[in-house]
C-alpha cells in the first residue's frame, strides 16, 4: 500500500519526509500500458514521472494549502509535457506527453531539456479561490547557477525549495515500474523571537543557507541513501539505516484513505457526455472511418472505447446540459 511518514528531528530545525508510491503508482502505468493509442510510457519516462509523483507528494506534505500542488515539466524533447497533480488530501495522477523517440538511457537532459530550453513549473491551485484569484505559480530552468544541464529531478526540485522558500532542501527520488519513491529533509523557518519583521525573518533565513550545521549533517546523511535502497527497503528499515543517531519524531503514517492514492475524476459517464457534446454526426463519422470511437483521458491516459452501439445509446439518451471535462480526442 502507499504510504507517507512525516517527522521531526527532535530539537533540531529540521524536518523530514519519505514516500513510496505501490500501488497508486502502478495504477498510473497500468492506465497509461492499457491505452492501445499510446502505449506504455518508455522505461526513462515512466521512471520521471514516479519521481515527480513521489517529488509532488513531498511537497504537498509540507505545505499547509487547500488545494492541488501540480509539478509541470515543460520539454524541448521528446518529452513534450510531464505532470503531476497532488491535492491536499494526497490523491493524486499524472501523465506525460511524448513526441518523438526516447532512448533507453536518456537522463532528464535528454528527456525534456535537449535545447536547454526545459522549464519545470509548481503550481499551488486553490481550491476555494475568490473571484479573480490566480494560482501561485513558480518556474524554474533545469540548469544550474552557473547555466549547466541538471541531469536530475531532485536538484532541480531543491533548488526550487531553497529559491521559493529561502530553506536548504535534500531530495532523494527514485521510479521503477513497481515502485515510485522519495525522501525529503528541509531546514526548517528560524523561529522568531516575539514579532520579527519580515524582512528581518528572511535576512536570517538568508544568513543561515548552507551553514545550519545540524541540518547539513542530517542532510548528509539523507544523501548517502541510494537509489537501489530507496526503491527496495521499507520505510523503517530505511530510517533505521540513515538516522539512527539522530532522534526522531514521528507523526501518525498516511496510508490507505488518508495516504498518497491514485485519483481521477474521469469515468465512463463523463466521456460519454462529452461525445454527446460532440454530435451524432461527428460520433458516425468516426465510427464509419475506424469502427469504434477511442477517447482517452488527458489526465491520466485511461482509454474509453465505444463501438455504434454503445454510441447509439449514447445519442438515445437526454441531452447534454452542461459542458463537459476537456478531453483529448483521438
Ligand atoms: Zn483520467
Amino acid at each position: 500500500m502507499s504510504e507517507l511518514h512525516r517527522f521531526l528531528f527532535d530539537g533540531q530545525p529540521v524536518r523530514g519526509a519519505i514516500v513510496r508510491l505501490t500501488d497508486a503508482w502502478t495504477e498510473m502505468l497500468r492506465r497509461r500500458a492499457d491505452n492501445t493509442a499510446s502505449g506504455a510510457y518508455p522505461v526513462p519516462v515512466g521512471e520521471l514521472l514516479g519521481e515527480m509523483a513521489a517529488a509532488g507528494v513531498l511537497m504537498q506534505s509540507g505545505i499547509k494549502f487547500n488545494g492541488a500542488l501540480v509539478l509541470q515539466i515543460f520539454g524541448d524533447g521528446p518529452v513534450k509535457l510531464a505532470v503531476a497533480e497532488v491535492q491536499s488530501d494526497l490523491s493524486l495522477r499524472a501523465t506525460a506527453t511524448l513526441k518523438g523517440d526516447v532512448a533507453d538511457d536518456a537522463a532528464l537532459g535528454a528527456l525534456v531539456n535537449v535545447g536547454g530550453g526545459g522549464r519545470c513549473a509548481i503550481t499551488l491551485d486553490p481550491k476555494d479561490k475568490f473571484p479573480g484569484q490566480q494560482p501561485y505559480q513558480g518556474v524554474v530552468p533545469l540548469v544550474d547557477a552557473q547555466g549547466r544541464k541538471l541531469e536530475r529531478l531532485s536538484d532541480v526540485l531543491s533548488h526550487y525549495m531553497l529559491q521559493s522558500e529561502q530553506l536548504d532542501a535534500t531530495l532523494v527520488l527514485a521510479a521503477n515500474d513497481r515502485v515510485a519513491a522519495g525522501l525529503l529533509v528541509q531546514r526548517m523557518p528560524v523561529k522568531g523571537e516575539g514579532n520579527i519583521a519580515g524582512g528581518a525573518a528572511r535576512r536570517d533565513e538568508e544568513d543561515q543557507i548552507g551553514r545550519n550545521e545540524d541540518y547539513n549533517r542530517i542532510a548528509h546523511l539523507a544523501a548517502s541513501l541510494t537509489r537501489e535502497e530507496l526503491l527496495t527497503l521499507d520505510v523503517e528499515t530505511i530510517l533505521r539505516r540513515l538516522f539512527w543517531e539522530e532522534k526522531l519524531l514521528r507523526f501518525e503514517p498516511q496510508q490507505g484513505a488518508t495516504g498518497p492514492r491514485f485519483a481521477c475524476t474521469c469515468s465512463r459517464e463523463r466521456v460519454g457526455r462529452m461525445l454527446q457534446s460532440l454530435g451524432v454526426e461527428e460520433a458516425e463519422s468516426i465510427l464509419a472511418e475506424q469502427g469504434r470511437i477511442e477517447v482517452a483521458c488527458e489526465y491520466c491516459g485511461k482509454q474509453y472505447h465505444f463501438d455504434p452501439v454503445d454510441a447509439a445509446q449514447i445519442f438515445a439518451g437526454p441531452p447534454v446540459r452542461q459542458p463537459p471535462a476537456p478531453s483529448a480526442v483521438q
